[in-house]
């Protein structure tokens, strides 16, 4: 076998957390260990053997890669220390910027160094829309403040609270749809729509590249319901339960991590989608349901228990991988660490403008503070398809391809 080794690629495993790599010896330790790896088709001793060769594209096309999920168990009985868990890290991070659209923000997303432009891009883009928010009727956000939220003032003291952000971007007198609700949904939309289009191309590109290099042969397609509900639904579902998780030993206390926030996200999810329904469907016959929700509003309390279940989660993720690092199981990369600041950041800024807002009376510091809240959710909107976060979706599709791959449907 002529092996032509990617030197570039290794430089960037090394980089990315695969630092270690080259210390293997091929014990197959690691196989045994990891609670994942099939007796058929064990991992990861082989993924280590193609990363020190170098060998990128047979790397980017393994399944086995995405569906780790980097709990440990074969990093801490490692006889060499090599990390093989980190390795698997540092490929995924890296098959994410091969199989990502465009390259260029993907890119971006992989380094510290960027951070100022993480930032900034975000920050610059949510600062245009306010300046611009300023020429487009109604009151601009300057002249609201100035109005109603006369700082200091008693009887404007309870306004703040009242009115929470609605008025971030001003206001106008088009009863059938709010200027905040128009900037936001234009700012967040656009960012989504960005990070789903991003996504689409990655899993068809790794979807593709998968069937190539396995040479699969499809003996009939799939029809669109059998695709769904013999592979698409069963790798969702498996993934939010977690049930691979709780196989994992070394690193258990991650599951009761992890699990809040993936509830978390469920119910913000939830209170996004009844928020717009809101503001943006029924706002348009009822004008009257136009603005923050009220404190008792089920879906606000959802939305309230989710960012405390933020918060908790992230703290143990936070906390594990400290621990990990420490002892030295784990390395401190970037694509581990951008990811649990994302989600802190929004945790954080949220519950923080929310406190703002029911303590009346700090509107310039709490407005800020929503500031900085639109733009960590923003980079989690924008730069999901390039972080940690992608791999809840590149591994659903890798469980997905497994259950393709062992199906009736492929010779
Ligand atoms: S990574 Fe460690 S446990 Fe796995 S094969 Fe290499 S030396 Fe053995
Ligand atoms: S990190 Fe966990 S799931 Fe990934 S290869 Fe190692 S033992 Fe298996």
């Amino acid at each position: 076998m002529n092996v032509q080794p990617d030197l570039e690629f290794i430089r960037e495993l090394k980089t990315a957390g695969g630092d270690t790599l080259k210390k293997c010896f091929q014990c197959a330790t690691c196989s045994v260990a990891c609670p994942l790896s099939s007796d058929k088709k064990p991992f990861p001793r082989k993924e280590m053997i193609w990363a020190s060769w170098g060998l990128k594209d047979k790397l980017v096309t393994d399944p086995d890669v995405f569906l780790c999920h980097q709990c440990g168990d074969c990093t801490e009985k490692c006889p060499r220390g090599a990390k093989p868990g980190d390795t698997l890290g540092a490929i995924r991070a890296y098959a994410y910027q091969q199989f990502a659209w465009p390259k260029g923000l993907a890119r971006l997303a992989t380094s510290a160094k960027n951070l100022p432009i993480l930032i900034g891009l975000p920050a610059v883009v949510i600062l245009f829309m306010w300046v611009l928010s300023t020429f487009i009727g109604g009151l601009s956000p300057v002249e609201i403040f100035r109005k109603q939220v006369e700082i200091g003032h008693p009887q404007h003291f309870w306004d703040f609270a009242k009115d929470g952000y609605q008025y971030f971007f001003g206001e106008w007198t088009f009863k059938w749809y709010g200027k905040n609700i128009a900037f936001i949904a234009v700012i967040m939309g656009v960012s989504s729509l960005i990070a789903i289009i991003s996504c689409w191309m990655g899993v068809t590109r790794m979807w593709k590249a998968m069937v190539a290099d396995m040479e699969i042969k499809a003996t009939y397609r799939p029809s669109l319901w059998q695709f769904i509900s013999q592979f698409l639904w069963p790798s969702i579902w498996e993934t939010l339960q977690h049930k691979r998780f709780k196989d994992c030993k070394t690193n258990y206390d991650r599951v009761s991590g992890h699990l809040p926030l993936v509830l978390a996200f469920i119910g913000l999810f939830l209170a996004t989608c009844w928020s717009l329904t809101k503001n943006d469907i029924l706002g348009l016959i009822w004008p009257s349901l136009h603005g923050p929700m009220v404190w008792w509003d089920p879906f606000k309390l959802i939305a309230n228990v989710s960012a405390i279940a933020m918060l908790y989660g992230i703290w143990i993720l936070w906390k594990t991988r400290r621990k990990m690092e420490a002892e030295g199981r784990a390395s401190n990369t970037f694509y581990d660490w951008f990811l649990i600041w994302e989600i802190a950041a929004v945790g954080i800024t949220g519950l923080l403008a929310e406190l703002l807002r029911w303590g009346g009376g700090f509107p310039l510091t709490g407005y800020f503070v929503y500031y900085l809240h639109l733009i960590s959710v923003m980079m989690l909107f924008l730069y999901m398809p390039y972080t940690k976060f992608a791999h809840i979706v590149y591994r659903t599709v890798a469980l997905c391809f497994e259950r393709y791959r062992t199906s009736s449907f492929v010779q």
